[in-house]
């Protein structure tokens, strides 16, 4: 038979009937009343992988998958027994897969007679899976943290998502209809706002992200990550928008946080040293573009390590503390003031008119520095030097300008501390200047240039000389005579003061050992010791040696160490002065009222002596602050039994002062001027420079 033969002749019932079975484009099967597989047409075969031979015979009940077996059995029976019955159905693949099918079951009746079950089946797992998505698909939306918006093409809101609410405030029912401008926080004076323009964008490119400000129902303001996209049909029209939010604002909190403690110090919580160099390269770029100026000050901490070893990290570290609140509140809103490092802090001053403009502001900080700070209930004094660097006089760029600042605050330091000073290019050459007489230094020792003068101290009572100072000088045959100020700190700086300082020592001890040879009373010499001579390991045996050397008692050697080199390190040079006690030798505290000391420190310390520092003394008595601290030294060292000694006398008035208030021995020019040692003979022989008291 031909095909054609086929659609030319009408069909006969039965052909009919099998035509419809074998051609239908769903699945049917066909069943015994036991539920047996009699036959089933090819799309069910394709489906369950099984051939209609394959099939023939099997039970219902071992073609659906074990959870459907009931159901299928119960579906079954009701069409068996004459009634049509429907159901959803999982059917299990040769190969172990799973279909699902929509199966309608029919009674098959010949003559009324029910004879068999027909199946009528449709295959529903690919609409199931659609469904299935759509479900996964909502249940996300309705759980998603950020916010869903999904609006229609002329952005009317169709529908929201509860993270939507729970962000902006705003409920499903209050928006349906409007535009999502009720949540735009965008600044609209321009026409249109941010999230406007990001629409267009998204509906001419089909996709926009970026950061969004919206605003919420209450009126508050959040940072939003916006994505909007288009849903297209298959024409390629706009059906849909979708806008996903998500509030970002505690993450922009939390990275403003993170970026704050990377550039800010976590203690005073100033800017650090590369926020304030920041700031520095904007300021100047500004005054560039301006021609304007702009002032920078460095200020460091004078003497603040010694608050750190004899009171604690702790009481340090309020101290920094109120330091810094002191800058801070002293300084307008546009000044920027920053730490950069331990005890050095910075102040930019971007529009500094004049140099003594910034003098003042800077002149006020250190007022307010120098005012005592309480900590722990004790009240402490602390004092700053600042150097100040101007743009663009002092330097084109920040590091210039920064680094000379810098050198200014070294010279301050140098000339005293508790004061300012201007950059001064003279600086470089004073630098210059340094290592050439470092150079001549080098040679000193070897031509014999070093010298030693003596200037006597006096007991202010008996007028009777108790001792003579010895002080170096350079006699160098181009520049002079030098004052040890100018070299002994280049003498530490080059290690020179180790051999300088050996030859000082030895030639004092000789020099007292001849004096009492040749039969003068001279109870004591004294000799000052640096801080790096100080700080030597072997300093005490060093100084054992050259008493063995000589042959000079111990008992008649006094050394003199500043209170400062002492307060550079007390817990570590007690056990040295301890040492030093146990030779015999008398130990003196030097220039006395500018270190720093603590009482009780200096209580417990093995000294003998303390020498006011000639500053005091030449305020005497005109200046009410330094006599008054004057008496206050006298008083203190002889309530923890010291014996005083006064440096510096220059007047009568002074020395009448002195003595009214029981200080114990005097030196200055008054009494003596520093002396050769030929010139000093005739003053120990007659063992007397001042008049008794009477
Ligand atoms: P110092 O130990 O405090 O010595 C006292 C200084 O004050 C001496 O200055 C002395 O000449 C000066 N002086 C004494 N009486 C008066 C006075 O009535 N009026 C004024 N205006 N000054 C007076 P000099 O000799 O220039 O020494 C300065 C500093 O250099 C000394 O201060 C001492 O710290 C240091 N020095 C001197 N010789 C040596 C030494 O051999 N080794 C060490 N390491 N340092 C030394
Ligand atoms: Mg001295
Ligand atoms: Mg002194």
């Amino acid at each position: 038979m031909t095909v054609n033969s086929m659609q030319l002749s009408p069909p006969t019932s039965a052909r009919r009937q099998r035509l419809l079975f074998e051609m239908n484009p769903n699945p049917i099967a066909e069943f015994d009343l036991n539920g047996h597989f009699l036959r089933i047409n090819p799309v069910w075969s394709r489906m369950s992988g099984y051939s209609a031979d394959d099939m023939r015979g099997m039970l219902l009940q071992e073609a659906v998958d074990a959870d459907f077996v009931t159901l299928a059995h119960d579906l079954f029976r009701q069409a068996a027994d004459g009634v049509v019955s429907r159901g959803e159905l999982v059917c299990r693949n040769r190969n172990g897969s799973r279909f699902e099918i929509d199966i309608t079951f029919a009674p098959l009746a010949d003559d009324e007679q029910i004879s068999g079950v027909y199946g009528l089946a449709r295959e529903i797992s690919a609409r199931k899976r659609r469904e299935n998505h759509l479900r996964v698909a909502a249940s996300t939306l309705a759980t998603m943290v950020e916010a869903v918006i999904i609006t229609d093409p002329a952005r009317r809101i169709v529908w929201a998502n509860p993270a939507f609410t729970n962000i902006t405030g705003h409920t499903l029912r209050s928006v349906v209809g409007h535009a999502p401008d009720l949540i735009d926080g965008g600044d609209r004076s321009s026409g249109s706002t941010e999230y406007q323009r990001a629409v267009t964008a998204a509906r001419d490119g089909g996709h926009w992200q970026g950061e969004l400000v919206c605003c919420r129902k209450s009126g508050g303001h959040f940072t939003s990550l916006v994505s909007i996209n288009t849903v297209r049909d298959d024409r390629g029209e706009i059906i849909n928008y979708v806008d996903v939010l998500t509030d970002v604002s505690a993450l922009r909190n939390y990275q403003s946080r993170v970026d704050f403690l990377v550039s800010h110090d976590p203690l005073t919580r100033l800017p650090g040293r590369s926020l304030f160099e920041h700031d520095l390269v904007v300021a100047i770029e500004q005054a560039r573009k301006d021609r304007g100026e702009l002032g920078i000050a460095v200020i460091g901490l004078d003497g603040f390590r010694l608050i750190n070893d004899s009171l604690g990290h702790k009481a340090g570290d309020a101290v920094l503390h109120e330091v810094a609140a002191r800058l801070a509140t002293n300084l307008r809103e546009v000044d920027t003031v920053a730490r950069l490092s331990g005890d050095q802090f910075a102040v930019l001053l971007p529009d500094a008119t004049d140099a003594d403009n910034i003098g003042l502001v800077i002149d006020k900080l250190l007022g307010k520095l120098s005012e005592p700070f309480v900590v722990h209930g004790e009240r402490l004094f602390l004092s700053a030097s600042a150097g100040i660097g101007c743009y663009p006089k002092d330097g084109e760029d920040a590091a210039a300008l920064t680094a000379n600042a810098d050198a200014a605050m070294y010279q301050a330091k140098r000339q005293g501390r508790n004061t300012y000073r201007f950059y001064d290019p003279g600086i470089n050459r004073q630098v210059h200047e340094k290592l050439r007489i470092a150079n001549h230094l080098r040679q000193a020792a070897d031509r014999d240039e070093f010298m030693l003068q003596y200037q006597p101290t006096v007991s202010l009572q008996s007028g009777e000389i108790v001792g003579v100072e010895a002080l170096v000088r350079w006699q160098h045959p181009q520049f002079g005579l030098i004052p040890p100020d100018q070299f002994i700190g280049l003498a530490e700086d080059t290690g020179l003061i180790r051999p300088l300082g050996s030859w000082v020592l030895e030639t004092a001890c000789r020099q007292a050992v001849k004096w009492q040879r040749a039969q003068h009373t001279l109870p004591r010499i004294a000799v000052n010791l640096s801080v790096s001579q100080f700080r030597q390991p072997d300093v005490v045996e060093h100084i054992k040696n050259t008493l063995e050397m000589t042959g000079l008692d111990p008992a008649c050697l006094q050394l003199e160490i500043t209170e400062s080199t002492l307060m550079d390190n007390p817990a570590a040079y007690r056990e040295t002065v301890q040492e030093l006690n146990n030779l015999g030798v008398t130990l003196a505290i030097d220039d006395f009222g500018t270190g720093y000391s603590s009482l009780a420190y200096l209580r417990d310390l093995p000294v003998d002596c303390l020498k006011i520092d000639r500053s005091f003394v030449a305020g005497i008595p005109k200046d009410d602050q330094q006599t008054v601290i004057t008496r206050a030294i006298i008083s203190m060292a002889k309530t923890l039994g010291k014996h005083i000694i006064a440096e510096g006398i220059e007047t009568d008035a002074q020395l009448d002062f002195l003595r009214s208030q029981g200080c114990d021995e005097g030196q200055g020019f008054l009494i003596s001027r520093p002396r050769a040692a030929e010139d000093i003979e005739a003053a120990l022989a007659a063992g007397r420079l001042l008049q008794e008291q009477r």
